[in-house]
């Protein structure tokens, strides 16, 4: 029998295959008109942001609003209460992911960046949204099933479980099309798709279905060997010393076989250490594999050090000289607020007039 804690989503439980197929089918349709879409995507202020989040989801964000898509970028700070019973330097955390977001290049001028507990009408639609969804389907979820397995809470909180519902607002109150995320969302992007379907069959139609949009890492490993991520120590922040960087990648996790190969299904903390390296120098892994070959594990960790320590030194620096003035971190904050409020007061009243809930 699988308990709670021994559940690891894999990539066909997480319904990866299909979503890589669509992201390409996508970004065929983004390079066309990039203007027709709006993407929405975020982060829980819960530390520095990591290699996991630049190559999983930020470096596409940045993307996406070069090419002209209208980004919305989500601080998700009531989301940090999923999982701990108390918010730590939530301010300190939050200031630390917009630094983060404007040093990988999110520009505040072409993209909103906002906090969802500042905008109200955002999170009333979690009330209808919550009668859309039955207490089997939020059990059912992998990626909440994770996550349990890795909370240090004694109580699972009720939270945890109605998070996707919440997520399922932060992205349909802007009517967002585009979700440019990691893998493990994939099972809430599916609520979001559940909830605004039977939200439009019960009363109408209001929202449109959002879809992921994967980048070529959608899970990069930690040093550990398990998702990189921010709460569970594994994970090299972007913000990280040269020397910080290179202390976690030697403790890396390998495994007994000399000879490095690119093989993500067999291998996964070698290949991971490999992706890292390709996805820095802008290399087929293959064939970074291939190059250092019998030198070993070693001879990886140097290669990796060194192409992401080149990689982010500019971004490192960006990020220090941003850092010295807090107050302009706070105006794009104010700014984006202010933006993400007009969009949901705009929603909210359309949900409310479709059930007939206008007084
Ligand atoms: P926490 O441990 O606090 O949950 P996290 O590292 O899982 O932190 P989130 O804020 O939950 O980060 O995730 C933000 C975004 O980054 C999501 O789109 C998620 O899919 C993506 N992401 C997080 N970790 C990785 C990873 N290791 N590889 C690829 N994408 C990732
Ligand atoms: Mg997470």
């Amino acid at each position: 029998m699988t308990t709670i804690l021994d559940a690891v989503p894999d990539d066909d439980e997480l319904g990866v295959p299909a979503a890589r197929l669509r992201s390409a089918e996508l970004e065929r349709q983004i390079h066309e008109r990039p203007g027709r879409f709006r993407a929405l995507t975020g982060d829980r202020p819960t530390g520095r942001l990591h290699l996991g989040h630049y190559f999983g989801t930020l470096h596409n964000r940045v993307r996406l609003q070069n090419l002209g898509v209208d980004m919305m970028v989500l601080v998700a700070d009531y989301q940090v209460l999923t999982d701990r019973d108390v918010a730590d330097r939530l301010a300190e955390h939050v200031e630390d992911l917009v630094l983060d977001y404007l040093a990988v290049g999110v520009d505040p001028d072409r993209a909103t960046v906002f906090t969802h507990s500042a905008v109200p009408a955002l999170n009333q639609l979690l009330l209808p949204f919550l009668s859309l969804v039955s207490v089997a389907e939020l059990g059912r979820n992998p990626t909440v099933k994770d996550e349990i397995a890795h909370s240090t809470q004694s109580a699972v909180s009720g939270l945890m479980f109605t998070y996707p519902v919440h997520q399922a607002a932060d992205i349909l109150f802007c009517k967002a099309g585009l979700v440019p995320v990691g893998q493990d969302q994939l099972p809430h992007l599916e609520v979001a798709r559940t909830v605004a379907r039977r939200f439009n069959s019960r009363y109408g139609p209001v929202f449109p279905e959002p879809e992921a949009l994967l980048s070529a890492a959608p899970l990069l490993l930690g040093t550990d060997g398990g998702k990189m991520s921010k709460s569970r120590g594994n994970a090299i922040a972007l913000a990280a010393t040269a020397d910080e960087t290179a202390r976690m990648i030697r403790g890396a996790k390998t495994d007994a076989d000399r000879h490095v190969t690119y093989d993500p299904v067999a291998r996964p903390e070698v290949s991971s250490l490999v992706l890292l390296a390709a996805l820095c120098l802008d290399r087929d892994p293959h064939e970074v594999a291939g190059e250092i070959g019998g030198r070993g594990a070693a001879a990886l960790k140097a290669v990796v050090t060194d192409a992401v320590n080149d990689y982010f030194a500019p971004i490192r620096a960006r990020r220090a000289e941003l850092a010295l003035d807090r107050a302009h971190i706070r105006r794009v904050l104010r700014d984006g607020n202010e933006w993400a409020n007009a969009i949901a007061d705009d929603t909210l009243k359309e949900v409310r007039e479709a059930m007939k809930a206008l007084y």
